[in-house]
């Protein structure tokens, strides 16, 4: 990891699906109970961080104060990723660094006195798509700053900060598979058996989950349906069980803001796809394929049906260290 002065890693966060999202009323603060079971897939984030003063010779809580810096790559900005303190990175980097006692200082140009760290973020997870692409990056920020700064914070320490950044950030932080309740902070591990192999299809114009949600308040609500069939198909490996198993109570508020989504959904089951379900809030579509090569003969018979078609797999493990080049 030591590169010279200072440090560098880099951060591999996989996106995530909802294999089962049930939805609960409107609470009296805006948010929305959830039930539901989450697997990472094997859609990437990276995110590089470097620092210039050496982590080991104190412990970070000894500085005072850090400038923190974000780039990105080029095209991110124009797809709706902020380059700003907004940027779940940022946010994540703030809250960690409050829980250590830094303050963080504005990065000023060409300032090069005292400690500070480099972040720079490239995105291979579908923007506002339902895949959880910004609290991925959050959990990068996390695990990365953690280990860089050598906070040593364990899992669980990492896990209550992030739920304070937003509701996919604990389970982002964790990785694997699990059940998510209250807002979608509370985790639970869950079983599992081998692995699925899915055919993703992306629309790059982005669905907001704010409307998402506020589309799912206004229709009927849902007949209350739990994850028991969906965590005893992980539980034995029943592939069959899993396709007949897949819940998104979301998906009709997304499919009326985004009507095409029913079409394409029905495109993948001509296809051939096991099931089809929308990832989240949307707009993205899963398709459970029978297998690796399945999944590619799907990827390319839907390639006119969407902006873009990958293949992927779950579960995708966690945030990954690798070793990094100095920025
Ligand atoms: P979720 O499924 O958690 O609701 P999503 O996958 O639908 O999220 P994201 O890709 O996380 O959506 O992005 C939602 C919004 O968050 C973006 O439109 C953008 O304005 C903002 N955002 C902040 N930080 C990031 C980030 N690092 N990557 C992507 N979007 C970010």
């Amino acid at each position: 990891m030591e590169d010279g002065a200072g440090g560098t890693l880099r951060v591999r966060v996989p996106a995530k699906i909802n294999l089962h999202l049930a939805v609960g009323p409107r609470r009296s603060d805006g948010f929305h109970d959830i039930v539901s079971v989450l697997q990472t897939i094997s859609l990437y984030d990276t995110l590089r961080v470097h620092r210039n003063d050496d982590a080991h010779a104190a412990h970070p809580s000894a500085r005072r104060h850090m400038r923190v810096a974000l780039t990105l790559d080029g095209d991110e900005e124009a797809a709706g990723v902020p380059a700003d303190a907004s940027n779940l990175v940022l946010v994540a980097a703030r809250r960690l660094m409050d829980h250590l006692g830094i303050g963080m200082d504005e990065d000023e140009d060409g300032d090069e006195s005292g400690p500070w760290s480099r972040l720079h973020l490239t995105k291979r997870i579908p923007v506002a798509a339902g895949m959880a692409g910004g609290s991925a990056d959050a959990a990068a920020a996390l695990v990365g700053l953690n280990r860089l700064w050598g906070a040593d914070l364990t899992i669980g320490a990492l896990c209550d900060i992030a739920a304070t950044v937003g509701s996919d950030v604990p389970f982002c932080v964790a990785g694997g598979t699990g059940l998510a309740t209250g807002t979608g902070t509370s985790v639970a591990r869950v079983l599992t058996r081998g692995t699925t192999h899915w055919v993703v299809g992306i629309d790059h114009a982005p669905l907001s989950t704010a409307d998402v949600y506020a589309a799912f308040d206004r229709l009927e609500p849902p007949v209350p349906t739990g994850p028991d069939q969906v965590l005893h198909a992980l539980r034995m490996g029943d592939l069959d069980g899993l396709a007949a198993a897949l819940h998104n109570e979301l998906e009709p508020a997304a499919i009326a803001l985004r009507p095409e989504l029913a079409e394409r959904r029905e495109a993948m089951l001509r296809a051939g796809a096991l099931a089809a379900i929308v990832s989240g809030s949307g707009p993205t579509l899963l398709g459970l394929a029978r297998d690796a090569i399945h999944a590619r003969r799907l990827a390319a018979e839907l390639e006119g049906h969407f902006d873009a078609v990958e293949v992927a797999a779950a579960p995708a493990g966690g945030p990954e260290i690798l070793p990094g080049r100095a920025a």
